[in-house]
C-alpha cells in the first residue's frame, strides 16, 4: 500500500492539473423544471417527413443527460423519447474529434480532419445540408447559443479549412442559403474589420440584437446577432428563455416561409463549454436549458405529424463519470476525467416519422444520409 501512496504523491506533484480534473463535483438543482409530455404522434412510423429539426447538444454525452435527468427529479423531455441509438464520433484523422469535423460529418455526410469546417481534409468544399435543401426549395435556419462563427453552426454554412478563420467564416455567413441565423454576439462583429453586419444586410438579412424583438419582425431573412449577455452561460446571466424562444420563433418563421418544408439546426453549445471547464452545475443547467428547446421542437412536431426531430451530441466532453446522488433531492455528483473531448459514443434520440431509422450504432456521417433518406420518403 505504501508503494501506491508514494506513486500517487509523485503523480500529484508531476501532474497537478490531471489530478485536479478528477476532483468530485456536487450539485443540487433547487427545483425541477417542467417537462413536455409528447403525444408520440406518428413517432417511428413510415410516413412522409416535411420538416427536420436537428438538435446538437454540444459535448452532451450520456452522463451529461443523466446528470440533468437526476437533478431534475428524474424527469427530462429528452428522456421520454422512444427511439435511441449511439453515434461513433471519430473524425477523418483523429480518434477524438473536435466540433469542426463532427459538425461537418453531420452537415455533409463526409468525414474530414479536425479543424476543417465544411471542407474535405484537402480543402475542397463539401456541400452542406443547408445548401442542398435550400436548392430544393426548403426553408433553412441555424440557431446556436455559441458565437455564430462557432464550429458547429459554421459547418452548416461555411467552407474553411480552419475553424479559427473567423473573418472568412463570417464572410461565408453573409452568403449562406439559410433564411434565419441566430447566434452571438455583437462584440464578435465589433472586433471584426470589414463591416460584417453591413455585409449581412447587403445580402438581404434584417439584423436584430434582442431576441425579444423577433415576434414583432416582418422580414424575408433574419440574422439575430445576440447581445453579449445572451452569449453567457445561463448561470452567468444568459436569459433562460433565449434558446427556447429563438427556437420557437425559428420553427414558425421557417414553416411560414416555404410550403415545401424546412431544415433547422439548433445547438445548445454551452454544455460543451461547461464540461471543458469541469463545471457540473454548468453541465446540468445548460442541458436543462437545451431540454426546453427540445420540448419546443416536440410540441411543434406534435402539431403537424410531419416533423422529424433528431437530437444528439457531436462528441462527449470532459469524460464525465457520475457518482452518488439523490433523485428526490435533485443532487448529483461526478468527476470529470479530462478537460477535453472523449471518444465515447454519444446517444442520438429521434422523434416523429422515420425516428426508428436512428436506432443502432451509427457512424456520425450516417446521420446525414438517414435524414436525407427520410426527406425523400416515397419519392
Ligand atoms: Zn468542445
Amino acid at each position: 500500500m505504501k508503494k501506491y501512496g508514494a506513486v500517487l504523491l509523485l503523480a500529484i506533484l508531476l501532474f497537478p492539473t490531471a489530478v485536479k480534473a478528477q476532483e468530485e463535483k456536487v450539485y443540487t438543482l433547487p427545483s425541477a423544471q417542467p417537462v413536455y409530455e409528447p403525444t408520440y404522434r406518428n413517432d417511428g412510423i413510415d410516413a412522409p417527413v416535411k420538416n427536420v429539426i436537428f438538435m446538437v447538444g454540444d459535448g452532451m454525452g450520456l452522463a451529461h443527460m443523466a446528470s440533468a435527468l437526476y437533478a431534475n427529479r428524474g424527469d427530462l423531455t429528452i428522456a421520454r423519447l422512444h427511439h435511441i441509438g449511439l453515434v461513433r464520433t471519430q473524425s477523418g484523422n483523429r480518434y477524438i474529434t473536435d466540433s469542426a469535423a463532427a459538425g461537418t460529418a453531420y452537415a455533409t455526410g463526409r468525414k474530414t480532419d479536425n479543424n476543417c469546417v465544411g471542407t474535405a481534409a484537402a480543402g475542397d468544399t463539401l456541400e452542406n445540408m443547408t445548401e442542398i435543401l435550400a436548392a430544393r426549395g426548403y426553408a433553412t435556419g441555424i440557431v446556436t447559443t455559441d458565437k455564430i462563427s462557432g464550429a458547429t453552426p459554421a459547418a452548416f454554412y461555411a467552407h474553411q479549412p480552419k475553424r479559427s478563420m473567423t473573418a472568412e467564416i463570417l464572410t461565408d455567413l453573409a452568403h449562406t442559403r439559410a433564411d434565419f441565423v441566430a447566434g452571438s454576439s455583437v462584440s464578435l462583429f465589433e472586433k471584426m474589420e470589414g463591416g460584417k453586419l453591413d455585409s449581412l444586410r447587403a445580402h438581404g438579412f434584417t439584423v436584430v440584437h434582442d431576441f425579444r424583438a423577433l415576434p414583432e419582425l416582418a422580414a424575408d431573412k433574419i440574422a439575430l446577432i445576440a447581445c453579449d449577455r445572451d452569449a453567457e452561460w445561463v448561470q452567468n446571466g444568459r436569459d433562460s428563455d433565449y434558446l427556447r424562444a429563438v427556437s420557437e420563433f425559428a420553427m414558425k418563421f421557417l414553416a411560414d416561409k416555404s410550403d415545401k418544408g424546412f431544415f433547422l439546426l439548433i445547438e445548445g453549445a454551452e454544455i460543451d463549454h461547461a464540461a471543458h471547464g469541469n463545471d457540473l452545475e454548468g453541465v446540468v443547467r445548460e442541458t436543462l436549458d437545451f431540454d426546453k428547446a427540445v420540448a419546443e421542437a416536440l410540441r411543434f412536431a406534435d402539431s403537424n405529424g410531419e416533423t422529424l426531430v433528431v437530437i444528439l451530441a457531436d462528441h462527449e466532453t470532459g469524460g464525465l463519470a457520475l457518482g452518488d446522488g439523490d433523485v428526490s433531492e435533485g443532487r448529483v455528483s461526478g468527476r470529470f476525467t479530462s478537460t477535453g473531448h472523449s471518444p465515447v459514443p454519444v446517444p442520438v434520440y429521434a422523434y416523429g416519422p422515420h425516428a426508428d431509422d436512428f436506432c443502432g450504432v451509427l457512424e456520425n456521417t450516417e446521420i446525414f444520409f438517414r435524414i436525407r433518406a427520410a426527406l425523400q420518403h416515397g419519392r
